[in-house]
């Protein structure tokens, strides 16, 4: 048997994290199995059916590593109508579903007073109602014996055939529900393994009557557990950071982002949470699989960026910058500076000790603004310039101008021991002397090791920031002396 597997996103207009984890786990199965994976955009919602949205769809996948033209589809979900309501069809004619003309209000007053039991009473099973304008069709459901799903990560959930209720495949229109679609699909598409999210669970005794009644055997099922957030709550796209363009836009990477995906439920071998992705293909296990809410936890998430990101070389982590200094991301621009404003051979200058300090890559920007930004457009945070100029520390400002003026090199070694010796003339540590320059001159508290910063930014711009810096204390501080 050729396993085949399917992704099958409603388009949304955002692709969910948990998404994004259950597609790359339908891969990592394909994949270990020599089998294919189909994508499916199930868009019969006709107001969600945006091109932009599925566009949107395909290139998220392609971000995370499911790339274009490696695998089968998209299929559209839309496209089938006429099959689905065929299968409707079917099922009606083999008397495995019946019409029934009640409508919501009718079945609740029939339910006797007090009942706790929901869903529909069978009230037309045997009424051999014809077709009309009002009614729907219903798959009749078996009174006795049990339903047991297979569930790589469940087991066998068993569930009482008592309890599933006649439930709807085709409105009155004739039009088939999800329920049906999804399964009809699902067959046409010759699926094997269907791994989706465990929000799905409750529909899949009702999928599989549809797959026996339709004359085929259901398939595999894995139902994969639903990401929480740390209330334990179901992530939501209101409440939480849901949304996998979201974190591409910040600055994670591909390869971060699918490796903590899918450590959701599931751990590697050893003592080891980051690995190499030809690892998570060999060891993952649908078995393995934890079937208890999975934590989305960003914290760790950015921690693990980090380290992804430290592990580039130079040249990769310039160039994985890119979008955030020279290029669009989300199709817009984020860098604070014009185009020829902004000087590569500066950037590469600082970039290593970059690397060393952001978790995601979006932080980069403001790390090197101060070399880009013009004097006049690069603001001071203010409460950083009183902290750092208060008690008299800003009067060394103008001694650090002299003997930067003084200096016959301009390297970071020079700059440092000058910085050191003006700041012990006035009994100042290193630290404390070096504050008001930073904030003078890069307009922050932290950031890039200053002194290097410094050698990079030049001797005439690093100047004309100082001067402005001393007028502008001089304007503030009342003159003493
Ligand atoms: N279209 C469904 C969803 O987005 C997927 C159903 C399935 O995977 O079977 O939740």
């Amino acid at each position: 048997m050729t396993v085949r597997v399917r992704f099958a996103p409603s388009p949304t207009g955002i692709f969910h994290v948990g998404g994004a984890r259950s597609a790359l786990q339908n891969w990592v199965f394909a994949r270990q199995h020599g089998g294919q994976f189909v994508l499916r955009i199930e868009d019969t919602d006709a107001s969600r059916n945006r091109p932009e949205w599925v566009e949107g769809i395909i290139s998220a996948l392609d971000w995370i590593g499911i790339k274009r033209g490696t695998y089968e589809g998209p299929y559209f979900q839309s496209a089938y109508a006429e099959a689905h309501a065929a299968a409707a069809e079917q099922l009606y004619q083999a008397g495995r579903a019946y019409y029934c003309d009640c409508t919501r209000e009718d079945v609740a007053l029939r339910a006797p007073a007090g009942s706790q039991v929901r869903g529909y009473d069978g009230y037309c099973r045997d009424r051999n109602l014809p077709k009309g304008e009002k009614t729907a069709l219903r798959f009749r459901t078996p009174d006795e014996g049990e339903t047991v799903v297979v569930d790589l990560v469940r087991g066998r959930p068993t569930f009482d055939n008592a309890t599933i209720e006649d439930f709807v495949i085709a409105r009155a229109d004739g039009s088939a529900v999800f329920l049906l679609a999804n399964v009809v699909d699902d067959i046409a598409m010759g699926i094997t393994h269907v791994i989706r999210a465990e929000e799905h669970l409750p529909n899949t005794p009702k999928q599989q009557m549809l797959w026996e009644a339709l004359g085929h055997t259901p398939p595999v099922w894995a139902h994969v557990p639903v990401v929480v957030n740390e209330k334990r709550q179901k992530l939501s796209k209101r409440r939480d950071k849901v949304a996998l363009e979201a974190y591409r836009d910040e600055g994670y990477l591909p390869a971060a982002m699918r490796n903590y995906l899918m450590l959701l439920g599931w751990a590697p071998r050893g003592d080891r949470e980051i690995v190499p992705w030809e690892v998570i293909e060999t060891e993952f296990r649908l078995e393995d699989v934890n079937p208890s809410p999975a934590f989305f936890d960003e914290k760790k998430l950015r921690a693990f960026n980090g380290e992804y990101i430290r592990a580039l070389s130079t040249e990769e982590f310039i160039e994985a910058c890119a979008p955030w200094l020279t290029g669009e991301v989300g199709g817009v621009r984020v860098a604070p500076w014009q185009p020829e404003e902004y000087d590569p051979a500066a950037f590469a200058a600082v970039a290593e000790l970059a690397q060393t300090r952001v978790s995601v890559l979006s932080e980069v920007v403001n790390l090197v603004d101060f070399l880009f930004l013009p004097d006049d457009r690069l603001s001071i945070d203010e409460a950083a310039w009183e902290k750092a100029t208060k008690d008299g520390a800003g009067d060394l400002l103008a001694d650090v101008a002299d003997a930067f003026a003084a200096l016959s090199t301009w390297d970071a070694e020079t700059l440092k021991s000058t910085v050191e010796s003006v700041g012990a003339a006035r009994g100042l540590k290193l630290g404390k002397a070096q504050a008001p320059v930073r904030v003078a001159v890069t307009g922050r508290s932290v950031g890039l090791p200053l002194f290097e910063s410094l050698a990079v930014l030049g001797r005439e711009r690093t100047q004309s920031r100082l001067r402005a810096a001393i007028d502008r204390y001089r304007a503030a501080t009342p003159v003493t002396h």
